[in-house]
């Protein structure tokens, strides 16, 4: 889809189309700015890399974003509640509960299907928003001034250029528009895979969410309409490509001697997709003209669940401040002062959330016999501690670290 003919010249660009930038082009789109979109792969596509098999685990927080954005009402009838969520240490005692009602919440969350939020985004930018929509199209060469930002465009063999205030560097952990302008990212290895399906055990989930540490790494068993369950296992490398090859038995044998038999035995599998894991954090937020939000910013292992949940909150700052902003004359868009508060107010949240994340990895992959009896001690000393529990809600609710939090997450639209 690319509309033809009307102004080349944007406030913004957001180059990348996927659960993020679909998301921010959404939130932009009441806000009577020249907003671009450029997508490199059509949302409904086998081959959409945002988009795909997986599902994804909503905080409430991110809930209410997207029903404040509206498009909650096109994923609700698909959405799974997540009413309990059950932590455990294979081969060890400890283990931890958080319960949604102990905490005064209806939910902890939600599990959605990556392609049924794609739909529900893209139909809201295809229902008549003013957000011109380049897809599949792709980015070519980024040069940019002090005033303003060149974007080569090429869709369908044709390249044209448009020139934009500000670009939104929505394209993925390996970012061109991050690299375009020269911010770097650091990035670390797990070494692990991530391998993800679809499983039907014999009990209900009960709305349960499971996270077992094991030996090689987490397994996560998320509640899905139907009993079914979708499953993150991670593995080291070889075992995860050895896993690949393993009929559908040897497979679901391995995951139960992982799992346990909590739920009974599991009776079916669906199809295995694997996803090699990494750290991956930009140096900055912003650079020039340029606002970094997603997996462009920071790709996190999804043993926590919270990468989208975190890009979620930073497109719901930067719309924030840009809706605040726009009624100065004259507005732009790309100003320093505009990236800087967009900087400054995601800078404690980001870092909170990635140190979370990785802790969390190498907390559970230490070999060390003293590192194995503290965090069995710390899941039991968890269990019993009321106020543990109760920020680790918070964070759910999308109010956690002390971090300020944006309109569209207390259900505030922007005008
Ligand atoms: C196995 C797994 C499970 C996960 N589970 C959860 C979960 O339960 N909860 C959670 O919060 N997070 C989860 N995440 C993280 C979540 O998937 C990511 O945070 C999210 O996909 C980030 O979205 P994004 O739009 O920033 O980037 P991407 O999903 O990478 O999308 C980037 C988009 O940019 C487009 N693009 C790239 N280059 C160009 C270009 N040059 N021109 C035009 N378009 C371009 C791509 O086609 C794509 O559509 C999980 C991740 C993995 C790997």
């Amino acid at each position: 889809m690319m509309s033809d003919g009307g102004t080349q010249d944007f406030d913004i660009a957001i180059v990348g189309g996927g659960m993020v930038g679909a998301s921010l082009a959404v939130a932009l789109a009441p806000l009577g700015l020249k907003v671009a979109l450029i997508e490199a792969v059509v949302h409904d596509s086998a081959s959409q890399p945002s988009f795909d098999e997986r599902t994804t685990a909503l905080s409430n927080g991110s809930c209410r974003i997207l029903e404040t954005l509206g498009v909650w009402s096109g994923v609700e009838a698909v959405a799974t509640l997540i009413r309990k969520i059950h932590v455990s240490d294979q081969g060890r005692f400890g283990f931890a509960r958080i319960d949604a009602a102990e905490q005064g919440l209806a939910a902890m969350g939600y599990v959605v299907p990556n392609r049924a939020l794609g739909a529900a985004l893209w139909s809201r930018l295809e229902a008549g928003t003013d957000v011109r929509v380049y897809c599949p199209a792709e980015v070519s060469c980024i040069t940019t001034d002090e005033r303003r930002v060149n974007v080569g465009v090429v869709a369908a063999g044709a390249a044209t250029t448009i020139t934009t205030r500000l670009v939104v560097a929505a394209d993925g952990v390996q970012s061109a528009v991050r690299s375009a302008f020269g911010v770097d990212a650091e990035s670390r290895d797990y070494e692990q895979t991530a391998v993800i399906t679809t499983v039907l055990p014999q009990r209900f989930h009960g709305h349960v969410a499971y996270e077992r540490f094991t030996d090689s790494g987490p397994l996560a068993l998320l509640p899905l309409e139907g009993g079914r369950c979708t499953l993150v296992l991670t593995l080291n490398k070889a075992t995860a490509d050895l896993a690949m090859t393993w009929s559908d038995a040897e497979f679901l044998g391995e995951v139960q001697r992982r799992f346990g038999f909590r739920l009974g035995r599991f009776l079916k599998v669906g199809r295995r997709v694997p996803y090699p894991l990494a750290l991956t954090r930009a140096a900055r937020t912003s650079a020039g003209r340029c606002a970094i939000v997603g997996n462009a910013a920071q790709g996190l292992h999804p043993v926590a669940g919270m990468g989208f949940n975190l890009g979620l909150r930073d497109i719901a700052s930067l719309a924030e401040i840009i809706a605040e902003r726009r009624h100065e004359s004259p507005f732009d868009a790309g100003a320093p002062r505009l990236l800087a508060d967009y900087d400054a107010w995601r800078a404690a949240d980001r870092g909170g959330v990635i140190a979370f994340t990785d802790g969390l990895v190498r907390l559970f992959s230490s070999p060390l016999r003293v590192v194995q009896g503290l965090r069995n001690a710390g899941l039991l000393a968890f269990d019993v501690f009321p106020p543990a529990k109760a920020a680790l809600s918070r964070l759910s609710t999308g109010a956690g670290g002390g971090a300020r939090v944006p309109k569209l997450a207390r259900g505030v639209a922007l005008r």
